[in-house]
């Protein structure tokens, strides 16, 4: 049955199951969500990169691999975009793709100008030929208030970018208002401050540390290295940030929202805390110069109070506990592993934690 059939059966039988499409499904947010609509009731597909090794396992770990309908898309490629629509025909897109890491658009500054910047033009452009009724969040960044004075930041304070992360995000949210005031697309931006969870990616801070400091814990690392511990982020629970951003979709008119705990701490506080779980001292985590980045943002916190007002948002999880799930679970990890059990996981295959396991199931078979 076609899209258009199927759609109408199920109208006249009286039910409505609403379709959505989540660029980039395979990352941190795009998992969540994904289960957060199929919770829901929704349809929902994915974009993912026809990569040789495509980056399932979180899809795995979460249990909905099959759930999804998954499409193979590149942001930079306008043709695969809009096959992507055509395939899924959804009332909602919520774009997450993106080249995300900070430190790496320093490296890669046109590549994240290209995935996360005109990535997004890409994919409006299409909506706007597609179906201009379409529903569309950006995933706008916390990191576009940049080198900011303003203590804490809201939907009025200025941006001041401060990475070619930052200014290709800046560069698409604005493109998001100009398509909502020149074309009537219902565009939302989401301001969202930073949000964690064991399912993020080994390159994040807080995943470095608590990856690190599981490693350190089970004795399979001597110690960890970090750049500025100085900086201070406003860290909350992914899957409680996925929800704010279906809800800022299910309102009547567009709009560009904060969402955040309206709590800052140190990647100091981080490491003290995530030390403290383990059980291991803090003199195992060094600092060094490579770690550092050209240009770092030292404040960031976020004001949620519009996101409560309007869209009855608000963050439940407290940085402890999410630093503590977040390192109970790399231990565990680590753990299981090493017994000789076998699960989709990221640090299993990356390049230096790869070593490490190879290393240490090579001694146990000595
Ligand atoms: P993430 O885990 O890094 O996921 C990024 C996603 O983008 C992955 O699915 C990745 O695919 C995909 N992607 C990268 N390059 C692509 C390309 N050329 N074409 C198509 N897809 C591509 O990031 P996240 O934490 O889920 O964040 C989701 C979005 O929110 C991102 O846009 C991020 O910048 C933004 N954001 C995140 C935070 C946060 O604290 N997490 C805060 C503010 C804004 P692969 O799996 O194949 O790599």
């Amino acid at each position: 049955m076609n899209n258009f059939l199927f759609i109408k059966t199920i109208k006249q039988a009286g039910i409505i199951i609403k379709r959505a499409l989540i660029t980039g499904i395979t990352g941190q947010d795009g998992v969540y969500l994904a289960q957060f609509l199929l919770k829901k009731g929704y349809k929902v597909f994915g974009t993912y990169r026809r990569l040789s090794t495509p980056n399932f396992w979180r899809l795995h770990y979460l249990n909905i691999f099959d759930k999804v309908t998954l499409i193979p898309a590149d942001i930079r490629d306008s043709r695969s975009i809009s096959e992507a629509l055509i395939k899924s025909n959804p009332e909602e897109v919520y774009h997450l793709s993106a080249q995300s890491y900070v430190g790496v658009s320093f490296d890669q500054p046109i590549q994240t100008g290209d995935i996360t910047g005109f990535g997004v033009v890409r994919l409006l452009e299409e909506i706007k030929k597609f179906n201009d009724k379409i529903r569309f969040y950006q995933a706008s960044s916390s990191e576009m208030y940049g080198h900011e004075q303003s203590p804490i930041k809201n939907e009025v304070t200025p941006f001041k970018p401060s990475s070619p992360y930052a200014v290709a995000k800046l560069y698409a949210y604005w493109m998001v208002n100009l398509y909502r005031e020149a074309y009537g697309i219902h565009a939302t931006n989401g301001i969202l401050f930073n949000h964690e969870s064991p399912l993020r990616g080994l390159e994040f801070v807080t995943r470095r540390v608590s990856n690190g400091v599981a490693k350190i814990w089970l004795g399979l690392a001597k110690e960890l290295k970090l750049g500025n511990l100085n900086a201070k982020r406003d860290w909350g629970y992914a899957p409680e940030y996925v929800e704010g951003m279906w809800k800022m979709l299910q309102q009547k008119k567009p709009d560009d929202y904060v969402l955040a705990t309206n709590e800052s701490h140190s990647i100091k506080e981080l490491v003290v805390e995530a030390c403290k779980v383990a059980g291991i001292p803090i003199s195992k985590i060094k600092t060094s110069k490579d770690h550092f980045r050209p240009f770092d943002v030292q404040h960031l916190q976020g004001d949620y109070s519009k996101a409560r007002k309007k869209i009855g948002w608000k963050p439940k999880t407290k940085f402890k506990k999410l630093v503590k799930m977040m390192v109970e679970e790399d231990i565990s990890r680590w753990e299981r592993w090493l017994k000789g059990e076998y699960f989709f996981w990221d640090a299993a295959t990356s390049g230096e934690d790869s070593q490490i396991i190879a290393k240490k199931i090579h001694q146990k078979n000595k």
